[in-house]
């Protein structure tokens, strides 16, 4: 029988699981720490979210959820810190994780998980000290985003490849949520293959579900007989929201006529790099001629989320990359087809042809031209939808998590003397044990 964690130190610098994604830093990121920390809570296995302050008000100790207790470290201003700004504060942070460490018997913890590349720089050293395995999720790949770059973003600092270079070449287990990345992680980044997991994310049947679409309508606003596309996500270059105005102003071009039914949701806000695009968006709209059709619908929370879904005809997910698309994979399990860039994660999220359309390149009459194929056989889609979703769970992530973690902790066993680092250390120069 394997030994179990009891406890998992969840390192999640840059962004807060309590806080609502779809703006700023906050996406699915966030979502996954919520959905594998609770069903890990349920397992029996307690989880300390660690994540930076980045207000007054936020208690120092949150229990998000019985068995998960959300830390607010304090790193740095609480506020005006741009992500960019945080690897000068990943010291502080640390130190912070420490010293909660510190407060208990050696063997708190059993796990560290970090959660993007700052955590992972954070994780690394926890691991040293604590002498536990450092499970490592990149989420997002500096290399590989810079090298899909949409105009108007700015490409990520050198200091970030560096920084994930080196969490790459020190974590037990590199967790990717496709065997894509996995394979992105190896080629670009030598990582070692038998360390690097592919375990996909998950998504809440419960929550995202086939609904009545009439009630949905109404509840969201929307006529019965409307066209109704869908752009889920924070609004920055990245997800290229601009593309489905584009893509709707080709097809009002083709057929005036769904000028009268046509209607464009774009839900989110603004994040990062992305603080101009919905002014740019607004005068995008001005100059297509579309502005009668789009409406811009701020960040929502899950229920309402899953009626714009239902709501909707098709979503859009036109980004220039992806590691994953969680709104592709909720719009699915809400019973909506997909139309998605031909990119990363999304290419695993949507089966083409089956559950949506995948679409190569980046021309507006090829989004145009699939939302057509997909509005013409939308019913046979939107079971296919159903059943690509229903393959995602996020107890199945969690079960293979729960693997990596006890075979991490199993090898760290088999491998490594038995006394931790910082002891040998101390040992070596004649102090005194903790
Ligand atoms: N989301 C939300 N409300 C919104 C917009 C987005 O809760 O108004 C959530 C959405 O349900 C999804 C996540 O944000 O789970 C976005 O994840 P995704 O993987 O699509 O993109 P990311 O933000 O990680 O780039």
């Amino acid at each position: 029988m394997p030994v179990l964690p009891r406890r998992v130190a969840t390192l999640s610098v840059h962004t807060s699981p309590l806080e609502q994604p779809g703006a700023g830093d906050a996406g699915g990121m966030n979502v996954y720490v919520v959905e594998v920390s609770r069903r890990l809570a349920a397992r029996g296995i307690a989880v300390d979210v660690f994540t930076r302050a980045t207000s007054s008000e936020q208690p120092p100790v949150v229990e998000m959820a019985p068995g998960v207790t959300v830390r607010h470290v304090s790193a740095g201003p609480f506020e005006g810190l741009g992500k960019n700004e945080l690897p000068a504060q990943m010291c502080a942070f640390t130190a912070a994780v420490l010293r909660e460490e510190a407060q208990h018997d050696p063997g708190h913890f059993d796990v560290v998980h970090s959660h993007y590349w700052l955590s992972g720089q954070v994780g690394w050293l926890a691991r040293d000290r604590w002498g536990v395995p450092l499970v490592h999720s990149a989420h997002t790949l500096a290399k590989v985003k810079n090298a899909a770059l949409a105009e108007g973003d700015d490409p990520e600092p050198r200091a970030r490849v560096i920084g994930e270079e080196q969490v790459v070449a020190e974590a037990d287990r590199l967790v990717a949520n496709t065997a894509e990345e996995a394979r992105q992680l190896v080629d670009f980044y030598d990582a070692d293959p038998r360390r690097t997991l592919v375990i996909p994310p998950g998504v809440d049947l419960q929550r995202f579900r086939p609904g009545d679409r009439q009630r949905a309508r109404q509840r969201v606003g929307v006529p019965a007989d409307a066209v109704v596309l869908l752009f889920v996500g924070r609004i920055q270059p990245l997800k290229a929201p601009d593309m489905l105005l584009q893509a709707a102003a080709r097809m009002l071009a083709d057929d005036p006529s769904l000028r009268a039914r046509l209607q464009v949701l774009v839900v989110g806000a603004p994040s990062g790099s992305g603080l101009a695009e919905p002014q740019r968006l607004q005068e995008l709209a001005v100059s297509l001629g579309v502005t009668d059709v789009v409406r811009f619908i701020p960040p929502q929370a899950p229920e309402q989320l899953a009626d714009h879904y239902r709501a909707a005809d098709v979503a859009v997910v036109p980004s220039h990359n992806e590691s994953f698309g969680l709104v592709a994979l909720e719009a699915q399990a809400c019973g909506t087809p997909v139309v998605a860039a031909a990119v990363g994660g999304l290419c695993t999220a949507v089966d083409d042809g089956v559950s949506g359309l995948l679409v190569a390149g980046r021309d507006p009459e090829g989004y145009a031209s699939a939302i057509r194929r997909v509005l013409a056989r939308r019913e046979l889609l939107a079971a296919g939808a159903r059943r690509h979703a229903a393959a995602f769970s996020w107890d199945r992530t969690t079960d293979s998590l729960v693997g990596a973690y006890a075979a991490a902790m199993a090898e760290l066993r088999d491998t490594r003397p038995a006394i931790r680092p910082a002891e040998r250390f101390r040992s070596a120069v004649g102090l005194r044990a903790r």
